[in-house]
């Protein structure tokens, strides 16, 4: 008999395990996916509808379209989750597991930066990135501030490529020059496990008139003076503010008793929590590597192994190797690339690859396949 596989969330994560379990096993597949979104966003969409680069239309990937044999998506929030038992509520019923993998990845905290909410903005979640798009038009004078506030964070050269490209969009206006920008990045350099990266981007800032703070922790926002306050008691003024707000685990999974220090653990290899038949990948897990897309999605393709492995389809999987290339927008429709390895050595490690053309090409391939793939369109 086929065991039950309940996906919980169909992001990178869950879309990636449920299309290759389908691919698979066909009709024999008894997967279950569940999500409370009607449709999947990739994260860098968000710079695009910031910008008005793209529209919410041409970015939205309906879930109705994700169509695989054996496989169920299911439109439910889902309300609680026991690890033990293997069972999962949602607001429109019961699911009980063989094999569970939690894939809910990372919700945003708006409340633990005091002032974000009213007098600030984030451009992490489509409404966020929307606001902005309605907003940045009308600034024309004074100070941006990019903040970032507090880490791990999704998809670390995010922030960067924010502050990129609102110099090219400032510039195209003819606002650049009454205009500064500022980046309060809390870790000490762009992207830390690639000195490369971090160097081309400082350059980058540094050609553009962008002033980058490291290590910056910000501590609240003072909407009616305009400043950003930073720890230790300095402050930043700012006219319009564009924030990566605090990120934390989904309430549904810190109440189920899995997270710890605000994620769920896992053994890096595996992916396996320590309840057993429970598997967790992507930004809700803690793997030793970063948030972003890309890992979610490695660390799927090794569930998906494991699960064929048990159900006697194939062999054990070497184990989740932790690497990963990320995109980079550095401006002026130039895209550079890094490519990190975080669990093979002793230490993280980048390698960079100059933004050209060619990677332009490479970005778009990264999205078209996906789309394909798991939309087929
Ligand atoms: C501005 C920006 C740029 C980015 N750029 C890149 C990039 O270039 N490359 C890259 O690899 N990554 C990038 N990322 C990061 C990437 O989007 C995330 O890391 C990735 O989506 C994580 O995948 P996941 O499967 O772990 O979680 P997600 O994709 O976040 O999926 C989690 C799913 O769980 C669902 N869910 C949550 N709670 C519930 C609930 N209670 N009930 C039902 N469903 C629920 C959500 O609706 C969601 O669909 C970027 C992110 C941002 C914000």
């Amino acid at each position: 008999m086929a065991k039950r596989v309940v996906i919980l969330g169909a992001g990178f994560g869950g879309l990636e395990l449920s299309t290759i379990l389908s691919d698979e096993l066909g009709e024999d597949a008894d997967v279950t996916l569940i999500d409370k979104g009607d449709a999947f966003v990739f994260g860098y969409s968000k710079l695009d509808l910031m910008f008005g680069r793209k529209t919410p239309e041409a970015v939205r990937l309906p879930y109705s379209d994700f169509a695989k044999p054996g496989v169920r998506l299911i439109h439910e929030t889902i309300t609680a989750i026991d690890p033990e038992g293997r069972r999962v509520s949602t607001d429109g019923g019961e699911y009980e597991a063989d094999i569970l993998v939690v894939a809910l990845g990372a919700d945003y905290d708006l409340e633990a930066t005091p002032g974000l909410a009213e007098g600030g903005n984030e451009f992490y979640s489509v409404a966020g990135a929307e606001r902005l798009r309605d907003l940045i038009p009308g600034f024309t004078e004074g100070r941006a501030v990019v903040g970032v506030c507090g880490a791990p964070f999704k998809c670390p050269p995010a922030p960067s490529e924010a502050a990129l490209l609102l110099h090219d969009h400032l510039s195209e206006r003819g606002a650049r020059d009454a205009c500064e920008i500022t980046l309060l990045m809390p870790l000490p350099s762009p992207v830390p496990p690639s000195p490369q990266t971090s160097e081309a981007l400082l350059t980058a800032f540094a050609e553009r008139g962008i002033e980058f703070v490291p290590g910056a922790r910000i501590t609240s926002l003072d909407a009616g003076r305009g400043v950003v306050l930073l720890e230790h008691g300095s402050e930043v003024p700012y006219d319009l503010f564009l924030g990566v707000p605090k990120h934390r685990a989904p309430d549904v999974v810190l109440a189920s008793g899995m997270a710890e220090d605000g994620y769920i653990p896992v053994e890096s290899r595996t992916l396996k929590t320590r309840f057993p038949g429970v598997y967790a990948v992507g930004d809700v897990a803690t793997v030793g590597v970063p948030k972003a897309g890309v890992f979610s999605e490695g660390a799927a393709r090794v569930v998906a192994a494991e699960v064929l492995a048990d159900l006697a389809r194939g062999d054990q999987p070497a184990g989740y190797d932790g690497l990963g290339s990320c995109y980079i927008e550095f401006g002026a429709g130039r895209v550079g690339r890094v490519d990190v390895d975080f669990l093979s050595g002793p230490k993280p490690t980048g390698t960079f690859q100059a933004p050209s053309s060619a990677l332009v090409a490479e970005k778009e391939n990264f999205g078209s396949s996906r789309r394909a793939r798991w939309f087929g369109r």
